[in-house]
């Protein structure tokens, strides 16, 4: 998911927001404030459905948020850190930086997500329920709590759903996962039902549009979208099945060659390329300190009357973002860190702080490649593999 507006960060984890929840947001307002609203209470100013309408869309967002939050809070405090969250046109996501180590951590880091909607819903109903009672009749503010209190309720209902990747179908495989003690069976068995799940919401957004119209589509994309990335999920877990054992030296590119920051592309592409002709690019100063990385894909970006005048560290995305993995690592943790970083490429460096290796997608796919090859010939391609 892109992220397109940084919003800042809460509880010290970046929060941003991709354009498509701008979509969702006009939609919600305008249901609301043309129609949910007015249903309730009639006769009201407009000014007035579209004033409170607003607002009950603005908590609407911030619920959401308040789930992710509790989603990362809860990953923090096992251990685990999180890149970002963000909202986008389903919701919400919290991007963890690695997987929980126990069943009982997968399970509170799910968990928590569902419990915290239900507890906005019993604020929200008890302010509807308060305020009602308060002045005697439903009106706008008292609509739109109670609509809150529906929606949260709807939020931590749907996400209990056991489907991977919804948190329900994470609950499911931390309770898998603790009966077998198998966690790729587990999240494999988590990302079938999620498949399925995608499928039922397919079925049903289409009767809905054959039957209601438009809102049917809704249902067809969410189900679209839940099936795609149920099954990602599924194929990831085979793959860190089958590197499962494999340590970072098994894989990596030894001893890369590194490139003086300084460089332009165009020196680079007149002096280099038919050389070294690499989708990878580690940059050093003129003393050999790693500065970054930059990519094939980065270059080619550049306009051609540009290069000269561009460097390599100029198309470089910051240190800081480049996972840096060891040799004696298992490859599924660096794996895990290079999925959610820009380049998808690691340094590998050993105790002194040398580079002595890249990893890149590539070379992960060479390997399951030579694993698959070889198991067809019933050997283990790698001693080490499940050393
Ligand atoms: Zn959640």
């Amino acid at each position: 998911m892109n992220e397109n507006i940084r919003l800042g960060r809460i509880a010290g984890v970046p929060v941003g927001m991709n354009w498509s929840i701008l979509l969702v947001f006009w939609l919600i307002a305008w249901e609301l404030s043309d129609l949910v609203l007015p249903g309730w209470r009639a006769h009201e100013p407009t000014a007035l459905y579209w004033g409170v309408g607003i607002a009950t869309t603005v908590l609407f967002f911030a619920s959401l948020l308040a789930h992710e939050v509790s989603h990362a809070v809860v990953a923090r405090r096992n251990g685990i850190g999180v890149r970002r969250i963000t909202l986008w046109l389903f919701g919400g996501v919290s991007e963890l930086e690695s997987e929980a180590l126990t069943p009982g951590a997968d399970f509170r880091i799910a968990v928590v997500g569902p419990l915290t909607s239900f507890v906005l819903a019993g604020v929200f109903g008890a302010v509807a329920v308060g305020a009602r009672g308060a002045t005697g009749s439903v009106g706008v503010a008292v609509a739109a709590a109670g609509w809150l209190a529906w929606i949260n309720l709807l939020l931590g209902g749907f996400n209990l759903v056991p489907a991977a990747p919804l948190d329900g179908g994470r609950v499911l495989r931390a309770a898998l996962w603790r009966r077998s003690g198998d966690r790729v069976h587990a999240a494999t068995a988590a990302a079938r039902t999620g498949q399925v799940f995608g499928y039922v919401l397919v079925v049903l957004g289409v009767l809905e549009f054959l039957a209601v119209g438009l809102a049917g589509l809704w249902f067809i994309f969410l189900g679209w979208f839940l099936l795609a990335a149920a099954r990602a999920e599924e194929s990831t877990a085979v793959l860190r099945d089958s590197l499962s054992g494999v340590h970072v030296s098994d894989i990596m590119t030894r001893d890369p060659v590194t490139f003086d920051a300084d460089t332009t592309l165009a020196d680079l592409l007149d002096d280099h390329l038919h050389r070294y002709p690499f989708s990878t690019y580690p940059l050093v100063d003129r003393t050999g300190r790693l500065l970054g990385l930059t990519t094939l894909s980065r270059i080619r970006h550049v306009p051609a009357h540009h290069r000269r005048t561009t460097r390599l560290i100029d198309v470089s995305g910051p240190l800081a973002e480049v996972p840096v993995g060891t040799p004696d690592e298992p490859v599924p943790d660096l794996f895990q860190r290079m999925q959610a970083s820009a380049d998808g490429r690691a340094f590998v460096v050993d105790a002194t702080g040398r580079l002595v290796g890249i990893v890149s997608p590539s070379d992960i796919a060479r390997y399951v490649q030579w694993s698959m090859l070889q198991a067809r010939r019933g050997a283990s391609p790698w001693g080490s593999r499940r050393g």
